[in-house]
């Protein structure tokens, strides 16, 4: 389209937008025990509103509902989009309140969107990192491994002994390293696959921002239960 001049249309905001089978799939995945870790370029934010925990959810290119302290690190997930990109501020101020006093840190608030010349989060990387080198396999989903560092980061679990399987409609990077190349579409695959395991994909009931597995486990998915604060 864009060597044609044209530009993408969408017919729905981030805050309309629902997530897919194939994110539901990865829920249940994550909550049977079968899928350890998940990493999203994605900046959607679809995978924490599907109440995907955070804690086991790398989000390496940034993610459009969270925004983020300067100052204490303290990230905040929003309803809606914080209306930056590119690690600018959002023009609100942190309001986490220090160990003792009653004094609020006050911190500008940045969004988390990388912009190209943007390193990646460190605690995201790094997390993303470990579990792709511990995994025995990595399944990619509707990606062409083409951008750098993320790209690779399944190569890792090859480097380790384990296995890769490659998921995308058009031929990717690491289509020689993969033990299983599929060539479709990924909530056709999925779908296919939790079938296969006799699992069930959830239904989604709307926004739902769980950050610790720990409280999936405990069977709560409500944002006023499990939030941080
Ligand atoms: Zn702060």
């Amino acid at each position: 389209m864009e060597e044609r001049g044209l530009a993408p249309k969408f017919d729905t905001t981030f805050e309309n937008a629902r997530p897919s089978k194939t994110h539901m799939a990865l829920l249940e995945l994550q909550r049977v025990g079968i899928l350890k870790f998940l990493v999203s370029q994605n900046v959607d934010g679809l995978h924490v509103r599907s109440g995907f925990p955070r804690d086991k959810l790398a989000e390496l290119h940034g993610n459009m509902f969270v925004e983020e302290c300067v100052k204490c690190g303290k990230q905040y997930v929003r309803d809606a989009i914080v209306g930056s990109m590119g690690l600018k501020p959002t023009g609100r101020l942190c309001d986490a309140s220090k160990a003792r006093g009653l004094r609020a840190c006050r911190g500008k608030l940045i969004d988390t969107i990388l912009d190209w010349e943007d390193s990646l989060p460190d605690r995201d990387l790094s997390l993303a990192d470990d579990a792709c080198r511990k995994a025995d396999l990595s399944v990619t989903l509707g990606t062409s491994l083409q951008i750098k560092p993320s790209g690779n980061l399944p190569l890792l679990t090859k480097r380790k002994g384990g296995k890769l399987v490659i998921v995308n409609l058009q031929a990717t990077k690491h289509d020689r390293q993969a033990d299983l190349r599929i060539h479709g579409y990924v909530d056709e695959v999925m779908t296919k696959l939790m079938k296969q395991l006799g699992l069930e994909i959830p239904e989604w009931t709307g926004p739902a921002v769980v950050e610790s597995s720990e409280l999936v486990k405990a069977g709560c998915r409500e944002r006023k239960l499990c939030g941080p604060s």
